[in-house]
């Protein structure tokens, strides 16, 4: 009777520690379902174009569906991010960005730094965070090859250690990362261990009014959970950037900044937020 019990005992202690580890291996592969870009599957992911699409991807996003659900206004985050400065326009933008609560993330040119090195500080003190957005800002020059790029950030690099004592790892291509940018250079600078982003939502503010750039992102940001927001430091962004944040801001948008560590959305990706 005693070893019987103690045989049941046994096999109870086998079914339950059987349960836990099955129970376990669920919990892990619904995480690498529902996080699937882990840093060693983006380097994989970014090889494989949208006709290759994996079963993994596929449940990725329907599960992104199903876990979306009604538009709810507790889950939506916007990234403002700013190109082409630091300018005289950038403690303008941080003024503003201030009194609605908010922060952005700017892509900074090599020539404006070492112009304007206050500005640059001034983007790190007030809790706005950087990355780079090259030398040239031509595609022949920066796109010539793996080493010109690299290049190029290397001195971005360099520049932005010298005035802050900091280094980032993002970057915004010029043009953003497709078409100009060649599959060769892409991979070099994600090789080098820099975050390449682009955006979901392009105000196009370099050419359009203070109206019309309200308008694009009215438009553009309809049903969008997450947006990446690309403006510029242009005088007419200036006066429409505080009715922007205002909009967003009531459509119930949190504003954040891009973390270094996150998983980058970009065309080449193709995973930036639909
Ligand atoms: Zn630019």
């Amino acid at each position: 009777m005693g070893k019987k019990f103690k045989l049941c005992s046994k096999r109870k202690v086998i079914l339950i520690v059987g349960s836990i580890i099955v129970s376990i291996s669920a919990v892990i592969s619904t995480i690498n379902i529902r996080y699937g870009y882990s840093l060693n599957n983006y380097e994989n992911y970014r090889e494989r174009n949208s006709s290759n699409i994996t079963i993994t991807e596929m449940m990725n996003k329907n599960l992104a569906k199903i876990e979306k659900g009604p538009s709810s206004i507790d889950n939506k985050i916007v990234y403002i991010t700013v190109d082409d400065g630091p300018s005289r326009y950038t403690d303008e933008i941080i003024d503003i960005l201030e009194k609605y609560n908010a922060k952005a993330t700017f892509f900074l040119l090599e020539n404006n730094m070492k112009r304007y090195p206050d500005k640059v500080n001034n983007i790190i003190n007030n809790g706005n965070k950087a990355g780079f957005h090259g030398v040239s800002h031509d595609i022949h020059e920066l796109y010539k090859n793996g080493a010109s790029a690299r290049k190029e950030f290397e001195v971005n690099q360099d520049t932005f250690f010298n005035i802050t004592g900091e280094t980032s790892k993002l970057i915004r291509l010029p043009y953003g990362s497709k078409p100009y940018t060649p599959c060769e250079v892409y991979n070099d600078l994600i090789n080098c261990g820099y975050r390449i982003w682009d955006w979901n939502i392009d105000t196009q503010d370099w050419k359009l009014n203070p109206n019309q750039i309200i308008e694009n992102v009215k438009i553009n940001s309809e049903n969008k959970d997450e947006i990446i927001v690309l403006i510029h430091e242009k005088q007419q962004t200036v006066e429409c950037l505080g009715e922007i944040l205002d909009y967003l801001s009531n459509q119930g948008y949190e504003f954040k900044t891009i973390d270094q560590n996150q998983i980058p959305q970009n065309f080449w990706s193709n995973n930036l937020y639909k």
